[in-house]
């Protein structure tokens, strides 16, 4: 059976999907690869990498879809290569699906799509499959590293003979996996650290990291609703976001970084800094609008630019951290689709041949249903 990879092909990404150390795990399964030439290049993994761990290479991505059954990529893939899909071919990537427009292609085609953002988190078998976490790892630490750069002064305390310099003052908004590692990674270059989430339970982690926990009011319904959400984001009264905002306002009106993680899968991201709150930070200080790919945290931010205000608040519009470290990205990336395509794979018989892999499709598997977007002729996502 082979898997392929394809090319993003577009200046904004920088990772593959399979790395040439998943190559060689998948051959030892018994698959074969064959990998779009120059598709692991932004991420330092030449073709002649992929071929020492025992793939093929395809010229174009029309070729790769051609031989292949399971079909690999980082985002979804473009019109004219989805064009190319035949019936059971099964493709699996972060297939952006709430937004995705082409899944009546996929379902026309009889292709069986796999959206990867949609793993039952919870679940402790789908771990290390969780593409979502693996990423924003790796994106909250390199926020701080992009503040950094971008700010003006440093982030630990210096007693110098010319004087003492202050530690940096660190607010970041929105605590799932990027916000903690965010927290982490700037409480290690010395920062003051102040984090705020709409979910209770976060304040012990930040609490844990050495952060101070922004508290914003909330009722005793709201309280309830946060409970019953399972530890995931929930929606706020309209009483809920003007407190936010008030507690945002007065935390930002200190700080010298920002960093903004808050998405909802599905949705817009929500706005939780306000223009009349830049107006109040002090020249220098720095916004990193993780979200700035759906939606955006930050009044103003514009993904893939950085703007400065006119009282001199620079916003950065990270629409897509995880690629500026491509390499490492990419090793997790392809790590977790490793896991998964294992999954799909029916267990060898006693006397099967090792090459002999059949696949394993099945709807009510918890991890496969709820990742499969299309399956049989029919998109299978339910609205948002
Ligand atoms: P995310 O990227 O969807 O959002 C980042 C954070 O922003 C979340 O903590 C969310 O609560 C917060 N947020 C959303 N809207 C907000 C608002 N209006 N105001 C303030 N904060 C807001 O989050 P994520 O990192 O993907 O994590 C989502 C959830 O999944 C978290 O509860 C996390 O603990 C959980 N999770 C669980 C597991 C697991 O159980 N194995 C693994 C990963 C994540």
């Amino acid at each position: 059976m082979k898997i392929g990879v394809i090319s993003a092909d577009i200046a904004s990404e920088s990772r593959v999907a399979l790395t040439p150390d998943a190559v060689k795990k998948l051959r030892k399964l018994g698959f074969e690869v064959v990998i779009q030439s120059g598709a692991g290049q932004a991420a330092y993994y030449a073709d002649a990498l992929y071929q020492a761990a025992g793939a093929d290479i395809a010229s174009s991505s029309a070729e790769v879809i051609a031989q292949s059954q399971i079909i690999t990529t980082i985002h979804d893939l473009p019109a004219e290569v989805a064009e190319h899909l035949s019936a059971g071919q099964i493709v699996v990537g972060m297939l952006d699906p709430y937004r995705n427009t082409q899944l009546d292609t996929y379902a026309a085609k009889g292709a069986t799509a796999f959206a990867m953002e949609l793993l039952p988190r919870t679940l402790s078998r789908a771990q290390n499959m969780d593409v979502l976490s693996s990423q924003a790892n790796l994106a909250g630490y390199k926020a701080v590293l992009l503040a950094a750069n971008e700010y003006s002064r440093p982030f630990p305390m210096f007693m110098t003979s010319a004087g003492t310099v202050k530690p940096a003052k660190v607010v970041i908004l929105g605590v799932g996996v990027a916000g903690l590692q965010a927290i982490a990674t700037a409480k290690r270059l010395g920062a003051v650290v102040e984090a705020s989430d709409l979910r209770p339970a976060a304040k012990e982690q930040v609490e844990s990291l050495g952060g101070k926990w922004l508290d914003v009011p909330m009722s005793d319904d709201e309280a309830q609703k946060a409970k019953a959400t399972g530890g995931y984001a929930w929606t706020p009264s309209e009483q809920y976001i003007k407190d936010q905002a008030a507690v945002v306002d007065k935390a930002l009106s200190n700080a010298d970084i920002v960093i903004t993680t808050a998405q909802i899968p599905g949705r817009n991201a929500p706005r939780l800094v306000h223009a009349a709150t830049l107006a109040k930070m002090k020249a220098g200080s720095v916004l990193i609008d993780m979200a700035a790919g759906t939606g955006g945290n930050v009044e103003g931010s514009v993904p893939n630019e950085t703007i400065t205000t006119e009282n001199g608040v620079r916003i950065v519009g990270a629409a897509n951290i995880p690629s500026m470290l491509a390499a490492q990205s990419s090793d997790l990336y392809a790590n977790n689709l490793v896991n998964f395509i294992t999954t799909l794979i029916a267990p060898a018989g006693d006397d099967a041949a090792a090459n002999d892999l059949s696949l394993n499709l099945d709807m009510e598997d918890e991890i496969q249903g709820a990742l499969a977007v299309t399956h049989d002729n029919q998109v299978r996502l339910a609205k948002r």
